[in-house]
């Protein structure tokens, strides 16, 4: 069979899934799960919608998902987040694992928004002005593709997640006095702002412009150097959101994700990952009403969880934005990569090649270090 030949049979045996209604899919689902028993683990992270959701071994965030990733026995880990989740999966794992992703095109646009031609572009104009390798650390978002986490494995740089990236920057700073940022500002942003670092001192760089629109002075002068990239999810919040919801009901408790804004974190009672924002409410006193700067189908499920306690949690936006790319993951791809397990066929392995996985793992466990 040719590759074209194979691609068109694997789209059609997608779209013979994609007719089944989510019971049907729920029940096959759970038998083939019966049947791979503990030889497949299913991840699942928060932002997963609630019909994949439920089927995961494991739930949580790109940290705890990485961990559990790195200290699981299986031999089929199915990761039901995004694209750059399984490739952490892989890395992490044993040669004898498999990361698989139900949807390839589960991706994640602001992992898109930095790649490797830029970032190594950025490193070149950088090191006109600076002595890069002696002063600055790379640092990327777990949130990135494997080609730039090999990037910062090869410069002695390191990766972060919302968890830990002020330990991570105070990791960078033990080391070396300026840290590059990619591809997220706004975690970069409120990270460094959080650290007493002033804004004048972090500056964004703009990819699409020569030596990134900054001047030599401005590059000399900064301590963090910030790519230009955000959330499409988490940019929709904004501070009038907050404003108009206090006018309101003036009792509300903010608590925000790190990529939200500046301004939305500056106008929020806490700020955190996704297992902070979890466990904050969760511990939170009861017949506490909570405004939340993160995910829908998080929110959606953290306000069903907690109302018994007569709290609850609304969010922020008005308009309803949840996370496109992780909504791809549907029951129906679950159960398309779990019948074809149990019949022996590995469909959507996600792997990445061997020398980038090597220096990408330098960089994640510098990361796992530190935390
Ligand atoms: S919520 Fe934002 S950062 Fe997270 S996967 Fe979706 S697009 Fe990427």
């Amino acid at each position: 069979m040719t590759q074209t030949t194979a691609m068109t049979a694997q789209a059609l045996a997608i779209q013979q899934f994609a007719l089944l209604d989510d019971i049907d899919c729920d029940a096959r689902i759970v038998a083939a799960r019966q049947k791979l028993g503990t030889r497949c683990v299913v991840l699942g992270h928060h932002y997963q919608r609630d019909e994949v959701f439920r089927h995961a071994d494991f739930i949580g965030d790109s940290l705890k998902l990485s961990r559990m990733a790195a200290q699981s026995d299986a031999e089929y880990i199915v990761f039901c987040g995004v694209h750059f989740m399984a490739e952490v999966s892989d890395i992490l794992s044993r040669p004898d694992q498999t990361a698989i992703l139900p949807d390839l095109a589960a991706g994640c646009s602001m992992a898109d928004m930095a790649d490797l031609a830029n970032v190594e572009r950025c490193w070149r104009e950088l090191s006109q002005v600076l002595d890069v390798e002696q002063t600055v650390t790379p640092v990327t978002y777990i949130n990135s593709a494997a080609d730039l986490k090999a990037f910062c494995g090869q410069h002695n740089g390191i990766v972060c997640t919302s968890s830990n990236a002020q330990k991570v920057l105070e990791w960078s700073f033990a080391r070396r006095e300026k840290v590059l940022f990619f591809p997220d500002q706004h975690l970069g942003r409120n990270t460094g702002y959080r650290m007493g670092i002033p804004l004048d001192d972090m500056v964004v760089w703009d990819f699409s412009k020569p030596m990134g629109g900054l001047s030599e002075e401005q590059i000399s002068k900064a301590r963090i150097i910030l790519w230009k990239g955000f959330c499409s999810v988490h940019q929709m919040f904004r501070p009038e959101h907050i404003d108009d919801f206090l006018k309101r009901y003036p009792k509300t408790i903010v608590i925000a994700h790190p990529e939200a804004s500046f301004e939305v974190c500056q106008k929020a009672n806490y700020i955190g990952s996704t297992e902070y924002i979890l466990k904050t409410v969760r511990e939170a006193e009861p017949n506490t009403r909570w405004l939340v700067a993160t995910e829908l189908n998080l929110v959606n499920r953290l306000n069903r969880e907690v109302k018994h306690q007569g709290k609850e949690v609304h969010f922020m936006s008005p308009t309803i934005c949840m996370c496109s790319t992780m909504f791809r993951t549907d029951p129906q791809h679950l159960l398309w990569v779990l019948e074809n397990l149990v019949e022996g066929h590995v469909v959507n392995r996600i792997r990445v090649p061997e020398t980038e996985a090597r220096y990408a793992k330098l960089a994640l466990n510098n990361m796992l270090n530190v935390v």
